[in-house]
Order: structure tokens, then sequence, then C-alpha cells
């Protein structure tokens, strides 16, 4: 398992929220080569874990983990008392 921290998109091995629509968020991510993906088809737990596992989409990548987000609330950032 491994834990990711929120941070700006395009930073290794962080996430950010993604608004789906009106107050739905998914998040998206980057692994450890870099490459910026979703979590799209993927279910965020209240508690930041993330399932099933995650691979990196990209072609050569080896990224395959479990994740959890660190820091993840379902209600999105307004949880964070911004927006
Ligand atoms: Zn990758």
């Amino acid at each position: 398992m491994l834990h990711i921290k929120k941070g700006s998109n395009g930073e290794k091995l962080t996430w950010n929220y993604l608004l789906i629509e009106s107050n739905i968020y998914s998040a998206s991510f980057t692994c450890n080569d870099g490459h910026f993906g979703s979590l799209l088809d993927h279910v965020i737990l209240d508690n930041g874990r993330v399932e099933p596992s995650v691979v990196c989409t990209y072609e050569d990548c080896t990224f395959h983990d479990y994740i959890t987000l660190d820091g993840w609330n379902s209600n999105g950032p307004k949880s964070e008392g911004y927006v």
C-alpha cells in the first residue's frame, strides 16, 4: 500500500481533486515516473483507499500498486476551507 500526498498536478506520487459533477469528486494521480492520469474508473473510499489497484496506463511504465490518497475527503476541496 502506497500513500500518496495531495499536490500540484504533475508532481510525482501526488493526487488532486477532479470534479466530475456538482459535489461529486474523483481524483487525478501522478505515478512515480511523472505520468498523469485519473482514477475515474476506480472507487475511492472515505478513508482515501483506492480500489482496485492502480496501473499506470503509459506504455512501458511499470507502476502498479494499491494506493491511499492521504487527506482525501469525498466532499472535495470545500472540506479544506476554500473554493
Ligand atoms: Zn507511469
